[in-house]
């Protein structure tokens, strides 16, 4: 059975105060949430990705996607949702790219710029669709580490010489507004707050100088850290299991701005660290090391920023 409006708009509440921005939000602006006829545009498209961003999104328990997608915005394209395939796709995102303004470009995963036909869509290179989509757009979204950071696609080794959607649109010249979100996958709730944000306010949320938003991005995990103490006192785990701080075996929350410890994945069901992992900084621009995971007495794997 479908939720009435009235429900939808209280669960779609619970992910507003999940993602910890209760403050920006009042329950009653929602109530006077947008309707169809001012429902923003949303093309979302796929660089070189796992498509796990889109997973994730999927995945989020307290809103339906399709709720998202047909009572926040208007998903004019998705890869992976849409009906739209072969020549029916490649007309809308022509016809996006030359007749439409003002709709919101998500895009998830990287730009191969030195490697253009490494991501190709309809027999065209991404790097061409982003240069003629990204003008149209009014504002612009990347969807997880890979589009935010550079993350896997431009790990050491690799030659495709992968661009994140900021340093592409600043290559070709192309000013707008961008957000980015990274998150090896993107964390849905702060694409819901970041819709929101531009949807009831008309403007970005308050971003550091990597287009983070600082809601989300402004402290450290390890600023918040459950061992926080313990990384004090110098009581380091020594082995996976071990109580106590770990730093010994890898772990990058020193050096890696999230929200994990105060709100995780799958609706704060849990984050690395209180499951006992150590954070393998998949928000982090330094995301993926070369070594990623710990191995007892193995220290390279260690933040040479400290002594341990
Ligand atoms: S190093 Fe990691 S485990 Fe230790 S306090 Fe910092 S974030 Fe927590
Ligand atoms: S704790 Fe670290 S590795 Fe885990 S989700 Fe958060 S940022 Fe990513």
């Amino acid at each position: 059975m479908n939720p009435s409006r009235r429900e939808f708009i209280q669960r779609l509440w619970q992910v507003i105060v999940a993602a910890g921005a209760s403050s920006f939000f009042s329950f009653e602006e929602l109530l006077a949430a947008p309707t169809a006829v001012n429902r923003p545009r949303v093309l979302w498209l796929h660089g070189t990705s796992c498509s796990g961003c889109s997973t994730a999104f999927l995945d989020i328990e307290q809103v339906s996607v399709v709720e998202i997608l047909t009572e926040i915005v208007d998903l004019v394209f998705h890869p992976d949702l849409s009906l739209a395939t072969g020549e029916q796709a490649v007309r809308i995102l022509d016809r996006m790219a030359s007749e439409e303004q003002g709709f919101i470009l998500v895009l998830e995963g990287g730009i191969p710029v030195t490697l253009p036909h490494a991501c190709m869509m309809a027999e065209r290179p991404m790097t061409e669709w982003v240069e003629r989509l990204a003008p149209r757009a009014g504002m612009l979204v990347a969807a997880g580490t890979c589009a935010a950071l550079g993350g896997i696609p431009r790990m050491n080794g690799t030659l495709a010489g992968s661009m994140t959607l900021l340093e592409f649109i600043r290559h070709k010249g192309i000013e707008k507004p961008l957000v980015a979100l990274p998150n090896c996958p993107m964390k849905p709730e702060h694409l819901v707050y970041t819709l929101l944000h531009q949807i009831k306010l008309g403007r970005l949320p308050e971003l550091d100088a990597l287009a983070r938003p600082l809601r989300f991005f402004k402290h450290t995990i390890h600023e918040r850290c459950i061992y926080y103490a313990d990384f004090q006192e110098r009581h380091y785990a020594e082995r996976i299991g071990d109580e106590g701080c770990l730093l010994k075996l890898g772990c990058q929350g020193p050096v890696t701005r999230n929200d994990c410890m105060r709100f995780g994945h799958n609706h704060n069901t849990n984050t690395c660290i209180r499951a006992g992992h150590p954070c393998v900084g998949c928000a982090s621009e330094r995301f993926p090391r070369q070594i990623m995971l710990h191995a007892h007495g193995d220290r390279r794997a260690i933040l040479h920023e400290f002594e341990v």
